[in-house]
């Protein structure tokens, strides 16, 4: 177990830990006291922070918020193996929903609300302190911060980018000049994707300036390359581009498959219905240890007036069914991801959410910790 300032990690605290896997560690929860203290400090860039510290402890004092910095935030990692933390889990327009009046959006609390961030994965090499995105959201600012506490690192070493809808992609705008102003971050993009970046401003103002770097990808390409030049030390870690069917007005679309030297990940977070690819998706499941997988809509009752046969993602019932006859180790593998505001998987209490955990899947939530 990580040392981390200068003190070994107590048992107790992984105790304190809900377990749903025996391949997962969870923080960010308020079940325990550590896991309240991790969410509260996890918002210090959200200036939610303000809020939720005033009412719990009166006025911030700075040795309040030193108390807050030593509810560590690493303690769960492992010191040395690769992995990959969920950053986010909503659907591009996060939750709560600008405009949304109803209960899924409107009774939220603050700090319910700062955990619904836009669709995102950090993956963390400890052994290279090396760390990546994967998606440049809206909640970038917040996600970099948060993915800092894992990878002792201000920023990320690259952006690997699935496709061109916003919020998979308009975090972006961070690294301009306005914001950082970023020196050459390597930003993986397809073919199309590239073009878009390259010849649409303001995006293409981040390519000319040179905050961005775009290299290019292809699908099914491995791409060891950025994980090669880190430090000096070869790296186990190789990301490969899927492409998948989706609405692809703007740019093609992949998925990833991330690998590390003992396990690895599937990352989809937008496709269509799973007939509608040539990959068999069951297949797949069985070469990965985890499937982080498009879940934007519960079921056909979640946007009255459409018609939900219309809407191009595999609802969740649609995955469990196609699913359910798969052997437990395999569905075990299965987090569900990119929520739409309205998908009571979001609400970690609903009935939909124990149906799906009693089922052996998994709902991805920011936090997880996925060892490679
Ligand atoms: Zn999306
Ligand atoms: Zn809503
Ligand atoms: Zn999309």
């Amino acid at each position: 177990m990580r040392r981390v300032r200068g003190k070994s990690v107590p048992d107790v605290l992984a105790k304190a830990r809900p377990k749903k896997s025996n391949a997962i560690t969870r923080d960010g929860h308020l079940e325990s006291s550590l896991g309240h203290m991790e969410e509260i400090f996890a918002k210090l860039s959200l200036g939610i922070y303000v809020l939720t510290f005033g009412v719990m402890f009166g006025c911030g004092t700075a040795d309040q918020e030193t108390t807050v910095q030593k509810a560590e935030l690493r303690m769960s990692v492992p010191a040395n193996a690769p992995h990959l933390v969920v950053l986010g889990n909503a659907q591009d327009a996060g939750s709560p929903q600008l405009g949304c009046t109803k209960a899924c959006c409107s009774g939220l609390d603050a700090l319910e609300a700062a955990k619904r961030q836009v669709v995102c994965l950090g993956l963390v090499d400890p052994a290279s302190g090396r760390s990546w995105l994967f998606e440049a959201t809206p909640d970038l600012t917040s996600q970099v911060e948060f993915l800092s506490q894992y990878s002792n690192q201000t920023l990320p070493n690259g952006i690997f980018l699935t496709h061109a809808h916003i919020g998979h992609y308009a975090g972006l705008m961070y690294l301009g000049k306005e914001v950082l102003g970023a020196n050459e971050m390597p930003v993986y993009a397809m073919p199309r994707m590239q073009e878009f970046l390259t010849n649409n401003g303001p995006w293409s103002q981040l390519v000319t300036n040179k905050n961005i770097e775009i290299r290019p990808i292809l699908s099914e390409s491995i791409s060891k390359l950025p994980l090669r030049q880190a430090q000096g030390r070869l790296s186990n870690l190789k990301v490969t581009p899927l492409q998948v069917p989706h609405r692809d007005e703007f740019s093609e679309t992949v998925g990833y498959r991330i690998e590390g030297p003992n396990k690895s990940a599937l990352f989809i977070p937008d496709i269509d219905k799973w007939e509608r690819w040539e990959t068999d998706i069951s297949e797949l499941l069985s070469t990965v240890d985890y499937a982080l997988l498009d879940a934007t809509f519960y079921d056909g009752n979640e946007l009255p007036g459409r018609d939900m046969a219309q809407i191009p993602h595999p609802f969740v019932v649609e995955s469990m069914s196609l699913f359910q006859d798969l052997p437990d180790s395999i569905r075990s593998r299965v987090y569900f991801i990119h929520f739409n505001h309205t998908n009571p998987l979001l609400n970690e209490a609903s009935d939909q959410t124990k149906a799906v955990l009693d089922a052996g899947y998994n709902i991805a939530r920011r936090g997880d910790i996925l060892e490679l």
